[in-house]
């Protein structure tokens, strides 16, 4: 079997019905990035910068953002990456940072992600900077963690803006039409997807923290895990709420949560409509498998009957029929 999977590495992926699908990795660590490339991602679709931040006294100033993204950048060789500004919360800490909602009784629900960024203007701006004057040196999207409002994409955009007519002044190159997206993973952000989607240039669901904050457990406890569920009915139309935004606004939407990456939902993912998946370099293959063998169709008819029976099948034996024929 293994070798049946390294041999599909390479192969252009599409659907039986001719239907492509980019499949894309999350990265962690820049280590990560040779798994990613020898299983034939097609990009980056979540590069997770919190590592530059993690087992230090001190914080990276712009010059160091904008080696390892240059660094990996090279690395990638053409293939697109996107790049996620700073998540550090009670599930990702740095110990040059003490506003981290570590003291709060709810770190989750705290000043984490987006809105540390926006308060510590001198935490973000470099960050800012340095994926802007990356995106001169190869293909980059520059993504959002726990948006909630449409506020928060207003103030990034102007400080966007902003860090352009800087760099122009320095003479400093950046691409003008660098694409910037949010990820979905707040209910109220999936509830209003379609404002947010007016706004950006991309969408992508992470379902870790969007299943933590709709079903109210949390991602980390494990007493609780029994309750972690992407096939709760409310995750489902959440997910769907937000593709239907994007594919209103005409942009693009992916998922770079766990889900995306789980062979047990790939299928459905396929018959909501999903046509970009980022996930753990690892999962790529055995996902790959099934999208050669799946009929987009066929499964959008599927996952539509699906939906109508969601409030009365359990949504496991729902999953299970539409993974079986
Ligand atoms: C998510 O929340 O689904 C996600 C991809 O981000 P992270 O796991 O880094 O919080
Ligand atoms: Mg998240």
């Amino acid at each position: 079997r293994q070798r049946r999977l390294r041999g599909i590495a390479h192969r252009p992926t599409h659907t039986r019905d001719g239907v492509s699908v980019s499949l894309q990795a999350n990265l962690e660590l820049p280590e990560d990035v040779e798994i990613a490339r020898g299983n034939g991602a097609a990009g980056v679709g979540l590069y997770r910068t919190e590592f530059l931040y993690m087992s230090r006294a001190d914080l990276p100033d712009e010059e160091e953002h904008l080696a390892t993204y240059t660094a990996m950048i090279e690395d990638l060789d053409g293939i697109p990456i996107t790049i996620r500004t700073l998540d550090l919360g009670v599930d990702k800490r740095a110990d040059g940072l003490t506003a981290c909602g570590s003291a709060a009784c709810n770190p989750a629900l705290g000043l984490r992600a987006i809105r540390l960024c926006l308060k510590e203007p001198a935490l973000f701006r470099p960050q800012l900077r340095a994926i802007l004057r990356a995106s001169a040196v190869g293909p980059v999207r520059l993504m959002l963690p726990l948006v909630t409002n449409v506020e928060e994409l207003d103030t990034v955009l102007a400080l966007i803006e902003e860090l352009k007519h800087q760099l122009h002044q320095q003479g400093l190159p950046y691409d003008d039409a660098l694409p910037v997206g949010a990820m979905i993973e707040v209910p109220a952000a999936a509830l209003s997807a379609r404002a947010i989607a007016k706004r950006m240039d991309f969408l992508s669901i992470g379902t870790n923290d969007l299943v933590q904050y709709t079903l109210a457990v949390d991602r980390l406890d494990d007493s609780v895990n029994y309750l972690f569920d992407p096939m709760h009915p409310a995750i489902l139309r959440l997910i769907r709420m937000t593709i239907e935004a994007a594919n209103s606004a005409d942009i693009p939407v992916s998922m770079c949560g766990e889900m995306a990456g789980d062979t047990q939902f790939t299928r459905l993912l396929l018959g909501m409509g999903l046509r970009e998946l980022s996930m753990q370099p690892g999962a790529l293959l055995d996902v790959k498998e099934l999208i050669l063998q799946a009929d987009t169709q066929d499964l959008r008819r599927r996952v539509a009957q699906l939906f109508t029976h969601l409030d009365e099948t359990s949504p496991a034996r729902l999953l299970d029929a539409l993974n079986q024929a």
